[in-house]
């Protein structure tokens, strides 16, 4: 989302980035890559506690194009 690097790595050597489901599980969203993008912690939280959250959804599947809205709309 902010296109900054991840912000640490891991013991193993990986990218810390954490997974998002576009439409939360609790709404029907699938635990498929159709549904689901890896954010930093700063993104992510932003998709679950910002005024423009429902913005975001909107921009991140109209952008990335293997998410598959699953709501319809
Ligand atoms: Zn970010």
């Amino acid at each position: 989302m902010c296109n900054n690097e991840a912000p640490f790595k891991k013991e193993n050597g990986e990218p810390y980035l954490e997974v998002h489901h576009v439409l939360p599980l609790s709404e029907g969203g699938s635990d498929t890559i159709k549904n689901t993008i890896a954010v930093c912690p700063n993104c992510h939280m932003k998709f679950h506690y910002s005024a423009e959250k429902m913005n975001l959804r909107k921009t991140v599947v109209s952008v990335i194009k293997r998410l598959v809205c699953e709501t319809g709309n």
